[in-house]
């Protein structure tokens, strides 16, 4: 056999993990399932640590862990039993995460960038310390503070709560809404109050960073939501290319300054005016990106478990234009029909179609424009 040849610039990529290791995923959902089966099809083994019984990423992976975030012997003997480990959710406890790395393990992304996606005031903080631009925003600990905040922002805004919030939830428009309303109906807990964006268009960036720092980014797609949900993205965006090379610039800044590895989204608002408004980050596989991986030489998730274990990054290169459609509680019942009009169908698994609950997507592609 001869020898492999030396990486690009010389410089090492850092393996950290080789076929037939296991990896570790901490959370159970179908970021996690999509993330394992990338895994699998490179040679890897899945290892999963969820409190939820019967996950998604559960039923395709070889291990699952379920077990609470702060179970010490559990999440030790799952830390022994990977290589390296990766997230599919933001809001796993950064306590959990640190003990994964103090007992030698690599978690790509780490604690300190989980502590920042975490809470939306140190999010937005950390956006202007980079130079990036969020929606005007103030900090709100009581209902109190509400009223002057709003009248600050142009009497127009939404209430988002700090912490844990997805898919919308702890978020209420303040529109004709008493100030001790809302806070009660965002959990009387920490919060922001951002300026409502009378935004264009919302895109978003999804890109990967490698351990070496080259940087690679999806072309961005266009997202529409609705009751604080993803329903579509469309790729491309047709928003123009000086506008998609800022957006794309904005991620490559923002994954630089947390010297993050691994596939990270910028969700981004296009005003009226054309300026791009950072709305936030996910510092993992992002629901705006699932079309890359039936459009795309390399998808989101294979370029996450390249970049998580040191393996060179791939092509990113675009070869359909198309839309994503979310497939929302009922919707999945729809899958028969999705596939006789020839769309890429992908199901969670999931048992229970609840309301809103993202079920599956569909893909439908066509030839680049
Ligand atoms: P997800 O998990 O889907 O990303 P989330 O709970 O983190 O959602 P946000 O991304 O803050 O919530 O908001 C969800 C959607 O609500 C946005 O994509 C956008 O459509 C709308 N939205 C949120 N904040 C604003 C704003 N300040 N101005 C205009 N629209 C907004
Ligand atoms: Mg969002």
């Amino acid at each position: 056999m001869t020898a492999s040849k030396p990486p690009p610039g010389g410089k090492s990529l850092g393996v950290i993990a080789r076929p037939g290791d296991a990896i570790g995923i901490l959370g159970g959902g179908q970021l996690g399932r999509m993330l394992a089966i990338a895994a699998a099809d490179m040679g890897l083994d899945v290892h999963i640590f969820t409190p939820e019984t019967d996950s998604p990423a559960s039923r395709v992976a070889r291990k699952t862990w379920v077990a609470s975030w702060d179970d010490e012997a559990a999440l030790t003997e799952f830390a022994a039993s990977i290589t390296v480990a990766t997230i599919e959710f933001e809001n796993v406890p950064v306590a959990a995460s640190d003990l994964i790395e103090a007992q030698g393990k690599p978690m790509r992304p780490g604690g300190r960038t989980l502590a920042r996606a975490q809470d939306r005031l140190a999010e937005k903080t950390f956006f202007r310390e980079i130079g990036i631009e969020p929606a005007p925003f103030e900090r709100i600990d009581g209902p109190d503070d509400i009223q002057p905040a709003l009248d600050r922002l142009g009497g127009n805004g939404v209430l988002k709560s700090r912490f844990s919030g997805y898919d919308g939830k702890g978020q209420v428009r303040l529109k004709g809404k008493a100030p001790a309303t809302a806070w009660a109906d965002v959990g009387g807990a920490p919060s922001v109050l951002e300026a409502w964006i009378a935004h264009d268009r919302e895109i978003s960036v999804i890109a990967a960073r490698s351990a070496n720092g080259e940087f690679v980014a999806f072309d961005p797609p266009e997202n529409d939501h609705s009751g604080g949900i993803l329903r579509r993205s469309t790729f491309p965006s047709s928003a123009s290319k000086a506008v998609l090379d800022e957006a794309k610039a904005m991620a490559h800044n923002l994954a630089n300054a947390l010297d993050y590895v691994g596939v990270l989204a910028l969700e981004l608002f296009l005003t009226k005016d054309g300026a791009l408004l950072a709305n936030e980050f996910a510092p993992r596989v992002h629901n705006s990106g699932h079309w890359t991986q039936d459009a795309c030489r390399t998808g989101q998730f294979e370029q996450h478990i390249r970049a998580v274990c040191g393996w060179p990054l791939g092509d990113p290169t675009r070869w359909a234009d198309g839309e994503m459609i979310n497939l929302l509680g009922d919707d999945a019942n729809g899958w028969e029909p999705a596939l006789a009009e020839g769309a890429k169908l992908h199901l969670y698994g999931k048992r229970h179609a609840v309301d809103g609950r993202k079920m599956g997507h569909l893909v439908r592609l066509k030839p680049r424009a």
